[in-house]
């Protein structure tokens, strides 16, 4: 259950009384800051870091902009379960994804999760698995553990093409070029386990170099990751404790716009006005925009004028895909000892990985497990009523489990991430079309002015929360190097993506 702390209440109390509205000029009186104003938009991790940024450079006149009433964006924590026996999850991120490995570099999520006391705990998702078919429990560990090989063989392949300059292709021919040709249920489930679990689309939808640039830049100590290890929070503040701690520690109240949606943004070479849901306009010398890809994507935010088209090219090149976690509580546990279960179903991904959080390890006699899907399972499912979703998960637990009598849950929950209009999906994935260039065009500045950050512009660590967080801190700097200098070109982009060798006519 949810505990209130001093610093938790401070930033309840901090929340709540930040929506008193803006000065628009350049000369803060309330921070008694001078100098250009920086509106950034969005206080999910990279706003926030953006800002700690910009301060930490002595740059104080900005203020964030959020549409929902805290900070930490897709940090998002759900109170769970029947009356009495709540605890709290995290519908969004839930793991530090590469820890530190002795003084090697270190996740700066990880980092702060330890600054502010954050509760985690070590998540075994080789080690500790459990693995069904539609019969019932069976034992494919030698196929599991042969997809781990075969993940492995498919990530080194593909450092292998950068250092050479070879061209990309999709992770599914990089698969089938280790020789790693699945076909059985169960070693496609175990893929799926591997790929589609983390980068939340299949092999065939994503590229093959920049996943495994990912994953090494994250997880291989070789090449400059941090570690092989997941960390998942169960702090009951939730995960965003960390970053909302973070924020507290410099932003002061009229250096941030709760519950503010912002509706359009017009810009032109000497400002940016930012139009919210209300019809009130804040006028800034320079805008940050941290909103996710999806929500660029979608039009949910208007541009005037649009955007150019190398941007655009950028931002619908690039993919939003969706990763779905669905929590069942029932009155007690009857599954899998182990942390993680396996269901191979005759249909690749279907409701295929499994996490139980009534573990000793995680939350015992919480009577809770949950089921992750990704990409298409993840889009299908939020079309449909709970109750049909609710019937499908139940209908594969009592698959995996035919000599039981699996009761109905007490509660459950799903986050329908692609249609918050705030998200539009969970995490950004790279498909193979993507050029480097339409990357860099992702961050580029528009007309020195617009500025762009979050977790889908780092080229290094897309998806993860430590990407939002280097990305804020890289723009932040660039942001206030070019505050500085009175001007700058900003990230420059490239006007035309072309092929390197053209189609001949
Ligand atoms: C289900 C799920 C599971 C994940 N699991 C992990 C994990 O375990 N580990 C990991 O490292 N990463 C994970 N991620 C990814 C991680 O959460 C993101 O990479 C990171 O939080 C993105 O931060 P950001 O600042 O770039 O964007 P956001 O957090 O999206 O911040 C942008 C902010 O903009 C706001 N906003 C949007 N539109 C408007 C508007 N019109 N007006 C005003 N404000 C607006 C949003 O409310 C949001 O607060 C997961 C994400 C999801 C959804």
């Amino acid at each position: 259950m949810y505990v209130p702390t001093l610093r938790n209440s401070l930033l309840g109390v901090l929340a709540l009384s930040l929506v008193s509205a803006l000065p628009v000029n350049d000369t803060d009186p309330a921070t008694n800051s001078k100098g250009p104003r920086v509106l950034i938009l969005g206080g999910g991790v990279a706003g926030i870091i953006a800002a700690r940024t910009l301060y930490g450079q002595g740059i104080h006149n900005f203020a964030i902009v959020e549409a929902r009433g805290e900070l930490g964006g897709r940090l998002m924590t759900y109170a769970f379960g029947a009356p009495g026996r709540e605890v709290s999850l995290e519908v969004g991120a839930n793991w530090v994804q590469g820890t530190q490995t002795g003084d090697g570099p270190e996740n700066p999520i990880w980092k702060l999760a330890k600054k502010h006391g954050l509760k985690t705990q070590y998540n075994d998702w080789d080690e500790s698995i459990s693995t069904y078919d539609s019969t019932g429990p069976v034992d494919y560990l030698d196929v599991f553990k042969a997809s781990v090989d075969h993940y492995t063989a498919l990530t080194v392949a593909a450092g292998g093409r950068v250092t050479q300059n070879l061209v990309d292709t999709t992770a599914r021919t990089g698969y089938s070029l280790v020789g790693a040709k699945e076909r059985t249920p169960h070693a496609l489930a175990s893929e799926y386990y591997q790929f589609d679990w983390e980068y939340a689309q299949t092999p065939e939808e994503s590229s093959w170099i920049a996943s495994s640039w990912g994953n090494n830049f994250t997880y291989d100590v070789d090449v400059g990751g941090f570690s092989d290890d997941n960390y998942m929070s169960l702090d009951q503040r939730g995960f965003k404790y960390f970053i909302q701690a973070e924020a507290a520690e410099f932003l002061q109240p009229d250096q941030v716009r709760l519950n503010a949606t912002v509706k359009s943004i017009a810009y032109s070479s000497t400002d940016v006005k930012v139009t919210l849901a209300s019809g009130e306009t804040l006028v800034a010398d320079y805008a940050l925009c941290t909103f996710s890809l999806g929500v660029l994507q979608n039009d949910d935010v208007v541009f005037e004028p649009a955007l150019p088209d190398w941007k655009q090219e950028a931002i619908q090149s690039m993919t939003m895909a969706t990763y779905t976690k669905i929590f069942l509580q029932f009155p007690k546990k009857f599954w899998f000892d182990t942390e993680m279960g396996l269901y191979a179903d005759k249909q690749r991904g279907r409701y295929a990985v499994w996490q139980s959080l009534d573990h000793e390890n995680f939350f015992p006699g919480s009577g809770i497990i949950f089921v992750t899907v990704t990409g298409d399972f993840s889009q299908r499912i939020e079309a449909l009523p709970d109750s049909q979703v609710q019937d499908e998960v139940l209908g594969v637990l009592r698959s995996m489990y035919p000599h039981i009598t699996v009761p109905d849950p007490i509660a459950f929950h799903f986050t329908r991430w692609g249609a918050d209009p705030l998200f539009r999906g969970s995490y950004s994935n790279w498909p193979a079309s993507l050029f480097s260039e339409h990357h860099e065009n992702l961050r580029a500045t528009v007309e020195q002015r617009l500025w762009f950050a979050g977790e889908a512009t780092s080229q290094k660590y897309f998806g993860f929360l430590h990407g939002a967080y280097f990305e804020g801190l890289d723009v932040g700097h660039a942001l206030a190097e070019c505050i500085r200098n009175d001007g700058c070109v900003g990230l420059e982009h490239v006007k035309e993506v072309v092929n390197a060798r053209p189609y001949k006519l």
